[in-house]
């Protein structure tokens, strides 16, 4: 059965390179097996939640190349929540509490204090109909917990191995909040069914979730999917990460002219036995995505790693994928263009830098007239291609008596109005015939 997947972020803030890499190990999980990828939006806090963010993970994604096969918000699917509640109550799997936090805290101390683990207690349940109407009498509205079954819940995770988590030592989750309001467990677990998904990639921030939803599942009639927990990204430094990802959202990779192939190569193989290298497409990640090979340690995420491996992935990029990303008048120089630059640029964008080089007006840097005039003299004439530098500097030697920089640099100067650059083989014929004439003559052209 072809797998299905989702990412889950809520719409409260920008995706960062944390969240993405939960995104991109689905989605090429997906890929891999044929399988589809469902994009959540985990818009139950009103509040919190905004369209413009909703918006913006969508852009972000489609930056990074990503599609997704189906889109769900959970704010639209309340029904099925309240249905799944009304079931769990009706199940008596569901119940109603009404402590203050105050007294919940006075209690965990006081069982801290004793030496105890501080599970809550169940004292809920020993209220009677009576006590409760009471309760409620007083203006106390409930909170609801899920009645965790005693016992270790064992899963086989992709990522980590066999794991268990013992519910005994747990206190009854709080699954709807005092005001109404749901938290993120069980709608998560509701989705998942409804969606038939198959299985939960996520970091490993939630394995404390999952002995829970685990239970969930059961409790609403459904088998758990498999679940893939992925150690978590630190800094270079070791320290998490969390305070600083603000400051490593897409949008300012973005900004920052990162290439979104170098986000993928990065996430998609850091932590894990493989090594990190530049990649032309997705198809090689795709290939390459197996929870077996993801480490346990967690991942190490350096911004200069991220730089230097944007680079690298300019200098082989393919001109289709450099494409959509080009200025107007670099894309309309064409393949040849992007082929001759790719491998002087740091971005994509810096193509635009050497559009005037082969286009002008270029103002030429002129040292040596004299040679200038030579070279211009056995220029060779049209149609130029791939051998005429060659053929041209071999003439202009044997000329002029120069070889090596003193041959090469000032045709360089004159010709580009710069120090260094692109092969001036396969800038040659791009700049052509008429506009190389004049440069040697020191003229703008
Ligand atoms: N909205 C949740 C989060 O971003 C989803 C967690 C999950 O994948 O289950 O943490």
């Amino acid at each position: 059965m072809p797998p299905i997947v989702r990412f889950a972020p809520s719409p409260t803030g920008r995706l960062h390179v944390g969240n993405v890499r939960t995104a991109l190990f689905n989605w090429l999980f997906a890929r891999r097996h044929g399988g589809s990828f469902v994009l959540r939006l985990d818009d139950t806090d009103r509040e919190r939640s905004t369209e413009t963010f909703a918006q913006a993970i969508q852009d972000d994604l489609r930056w990074l190349g990503m599609d997704w096969d189906r889109l769900e918000r959970q704010s639209l699917r309340f029904a099925a929540y309240d249905g799944a509640r009304d079931r769990l109550i009706a199940g008596r799997r569901l119940y109603p509490c009404y402590e203050t936090p105050e007294e919940l805290e006075f209690r965990r101390k006081r069982l801290l204090a004793q030496g105890r683990p501080p599970v809550y207690d169940r004292a809920a349940l020993r209220l009677s109909d009576a006590d409760r109407a009471r309760l409620e009498a007083e203006g106390r509205k409930p909170h609801w917990r899920f009645m965790l079954e005693p016992g270790d819940v064992r899963w086989d995770d992709l990522a980590r191995g066999a794991q268990h988590i013992d519910e005994s030592s747990q206190s009854d989750p709080v699954l709807i909040r005092a005001d109404g309001t749901y938290l993120y467990t069980l709608p998560s677990v509701v989705d998942d069914i409804d969606f038939n998904i198959t299985h939960v990639i996520r970091g490993e921030d939630h394995v404390t979730n999952t002995g829970t939803q685990i239970q969930l599942f059961r409790a609403l009639g459904a088998e758990p999917p498999v679940f893939a927990h992925l150690p978590l990204l630190l800094g270079a430094d070791g320290r998490s990460l969390s305070k600083r990802l603000g400051s490593l959202s897409l949008a300012d990779l973005r900004a920052q002219g990162i290439e979104p192939l170098a986000v993928w190569a990065l996430l998609a193989r850091l932590g894990t036995a493989d090594p990190v290298e530049p990649v032309d497409s997705l198809q090689p990640l795709v290939d390459g995505v197996d929870f077996a090979r993801v480490g346990r340690a967690p991942a190490r995420f350096a911004e200069d790693e991220l730089r230097t491996l944007s680079q690298r992935t300019v200098h082989g990029l393919p001109f289709a994928v450099a494409r959509p990303r080009l200025d107007d008048a670099a894309a309309s120089l064409g393949e040849a263009f992007w082929m001759a630059v790719r491998g002087n640029l740091a971005q994509v964008a810096d193509a635009a830098g050497w559009v005037p080089v082969v286009q002008g007006p270029l103002q030429p840097m002129v040292e040596g007239p004299g040679f200038l005039a030579q070279a211009a003299e056995v220029l060779p004439p049209d149609p130029w291609g791939d051998a005429t530098w060659k053929a041209w500097t071999a003439a202009l030697a044997a000329r002029s008596g120069r070889k090596g920089r003193a041959l090469f640099h000032p045709l360089r100067l004159a010709l580009t109005a710069r120090e260094q650059g692109p092969e001036m083989a396969r800038l040659l014929p791009l700049i052509g015939r008429d506009r190389v004439l004049a440069r040697l003559r020191g003229e703008t052209a």
